[in-house]
């Protein structure tokens, strides 16, 4: 085509157009906060991860309804000082109570977390309070945050002052991020003192002795915080307090070890969280959520956000592929891929998770695969309704085009009969005269003849074929005995056969009448007559014969000619179709004679088929179904 070059300028714009517009949506989807479907995709990261990893550095050591049952109470305070003292006989690195250790608390927090407190008398207090003072190992984990110039005067009343508190608040996502009160992250600093958690891990992991080291660190209102590469319950190693005292635990395992001692009473939901895997209130004890936020520091693995700029990279690659994906694709092609997009996001999202901890955006990506194709598809629709209409005018000019010419053809050949049967009944006028006419006066007369005839049969030909194309061809049918017409026509071809000296043999069965339209039945087998005898060699033969068989009547005309080559087969019985060698002989034809053939023999529901090969000659057979349907 000769506007090539600016067709592919255009398809070049169209791109881009559709790039810029993908790109400029993408950066308006990433400024529109999705924190719910963001940590929805965040907790499905941890739900499906196929392992669990801790330090082991962290043990648990648990009063549950089985312990109550056994002390036929919550353990009191001699209880914990014999389980301290065993602990302490075999070197922890350090021994917290996340249960509270009084019963002391102001605020409604506190409160519910103080029915899981041990009691005693105060001397059982004095007791606990020493032993784990003195150990310089004890501590009293708090949710309190202390301010710089209070430290050192927060302390638990009388006798536990001396037990250093430490402080390791819960940080559910209750005003911020997702607002859906699960706990995912932990407090490394407060007014830049670093907190519980980290002072603690550093004795297990020296490298984050230095918190710039700490990986996946981020800021929220002047402190720095990490998420917290939660595992699923029951991922720490955890003994039964009541275990102590039956003496059914190897206390060696201790050695060394960062010990919680904890609750699970079922008392208040004061002494439970959220996590990621669960939004149930009570998924997961304090304890087990303290365990996870130590091992997070002493492991240095907290998960960490991709930067900002890798949203805005994948929603705009996304967005891009969609729209075109949309704009140019089958439909159901096109979403096939936009799913094995989304699986491919999908797949990597997770993948980067579980073993590099990297947290890579999904929720924009995805919500651009959504938008982008809600949005375009209308679009899409739009366009091709427009562009089905402009087709639509088109074929109707275009079939108007058609029935003109077709009009116009028909009305040339009707007018054209006329002169012709004029110059036909002349020349035979001009015959029979008497008044002797020289040799070649009559041999003159002849040809005027028979280029008469073949122009009539031309005429004729393209007066059918018109009539096919307007849909007016008409069967009329009578009973007739098919072979009295190929007897008829064997007649009249006699002549033309003679004169290549061509030997026409029929052999014909004799037949039932019946129901045929005899012109047309008659046009086609002098159309294979005369082929026979066109396209075969003198001294040759044609067969014709006909015979009864599976409710058919079947007539078959064979020559030995020159064949017709494999290629052309497939083609000759359409519309003006003449094969090369036909094209370039002398012989004369239109190209229609085969193809009114098929029409008219289908038109009767019958069928038409040639067998041939070059240099082999060739047979049609003609099969009529004995009964008209
Ligand atoms: P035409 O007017 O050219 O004979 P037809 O539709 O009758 O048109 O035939 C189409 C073409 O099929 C012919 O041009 C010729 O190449 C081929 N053909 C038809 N009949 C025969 C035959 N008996 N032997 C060889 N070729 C044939």
């Amino acid at each position: 085509m000769s506007d090539g070059p600016e067709n592919k300028t255009r398809t070049w714009a169209t791109l881009i157009f559709r790039a810029a517009f993908a790109l400029a949506f993408s950066f308006l989807l990433v400024q529109l906060k999705l924190d719910f479907l963001d940590s929805y995709l965040y907790d499905l990261r941890f739900r499906l991860r196929p392992f669990a990893t801790v330090s082991g550095d962290v043990e648990i050591v648990m009063v549950d309804q089985k312990t109550v049952e056994h002390f036929k109470r919550i353990p009191g305070y001699d209880d914990h000082a014999a389980v301290v003292r065993t602990l302490l006989a075999h070197n922890p690195k350090a021994v917290i109570y996340v249960t509270p250790l009084i019963k002391a608390g102001d605020s409604e927090e506190e409160e519910g977390r103080a029915l899981a407190a041990p009691s005693g008398t105060v001397e059982q207090g004095r007791e606990l309070a020493q032993l784990l003072a003195d150990s310089n190992r004890g501590y009293q984990m708090t949710d309190r945050l202390f301010l710089k110039g209070e430290s050192g005067q927060n302390k638990l009343p009388a006798p536990f002052d001396r037990v250093p508190l430490l402080a390791g608040p819960k940080t559910a996502d209750l005003n911020l991020f997702a607002k859906d009160g699960v706990t995912r992250r932990v407090l490394v600093d407060y007014q830049g003192e670093p907190l519980g958690h980290a002072q603690m891990a550093a004795e297990f992991n020296p490298d984050i002795k230095d918190l710039g080291n700490l990986k996946g660190k981020f800021e929220v209102y002047e402190t720095n915080q990490l998420f917290i590469d939660f595992q699923r319950n029951g991922s720490f190693a955890t003994t039964k307090f009541e275990d102590f005292i039956r003496q059914s635990v190897d206390p060696k395992r201790f050695e060394g070890k960062l010990v919680l001692i904890g609750d699970d009473l079922g008392k208040s939901l004061k002494s439970y969280v959220r996590t990621p895997f669960s939004r149930d209130p009570s998924a997961m004890t304090l304890t087990e959520m303290q365990a996870n936020m130590f091992d997070t520091f002493i492991r240095n693995s907290a998960p960490h956000e991709a930067p900002g700029w890798v949203n805005l990279l994948l929603t705009g690659i996304i967005s891009i592929f969609t729209v075109h994906v949309v704009l140019t694709l089958r439909p159901l092609k096109g979403m096939g891929l936009l799913m094995i997009a989304a699986g491919i996001l999908t797949v990597v999202g997770f993948v980067a998770f579980w073993p590099l901890k990297i947290i890579l955006p999904m929720a924009h990506p995805y919500l651009a695969i959504f938008l982008c194709y809600y949005f375009f598809i209308p679009y899409r629709l739009i366009v091709e309704n427009r562009r089905s209409w402009e087709y639509q005018q088109k074929n109707r000019l275009l079939s108007q085009v058609e029935e003109l010419k077709t009009n116009f053809i028909s009305m040339m050949s009707h007018d054209l009969k006329t002169p012709i049967a004029r110059i036909q009944g002349m020349t035979e006028v001009i015959m029979k005269d008497p008044v002797t006419l020289s040799h070649g006066q009559r041999e003159a007369l002849d040809h005027i003849r028979s280029s008469n005839e073949d122009l009539l049969r031309f005429i004729n030909s393209i007066l059918n074929y018109a009539r096919i194309e307007s849909q007016g061809v008409e069967l009329h049918c009578q009973a007739r005995d098919i072979n009295e017409i190929l007897e008829e026509v064997v007649r009249k071809h006699e002549f033309l056969a003679k004169v290549k000296r061509i030997q026409l043999i029929t052999e014909i069965e004799p037949l039932f009448p019946i129901q045929v339209d005899p012109d047309l039945i008659r046009q086609v087998f002098s159309n294979l007559v005369e082929n026979a005898i066109k396209y075969s060699p003198e001294d040759s033969k044609v067969l014709i014969t006909s015979e009864e068989m599976n409710g058919f009547v079947r007539v078959q005309v064979s020559d030995q000619g020159a064949g017709i080559p494999a290629e052309d087969l497939p083609h000759i019985f359409m519309k003006f179709f003449r094969s090369s060698a036909a094209k370039s002989s002398p012989i004369k034809g239109s190209g229609l004679g085969l193809y009114l053939a098929k029409y008219f023999i289908e038109l009767h529901k019958g069928s038409i088929l040639v067998e041939s090969s070059a240099g082999q000659g060739s047979t049609f057979t003609v099969d009529l179904p004995l009964q008209q349907v």
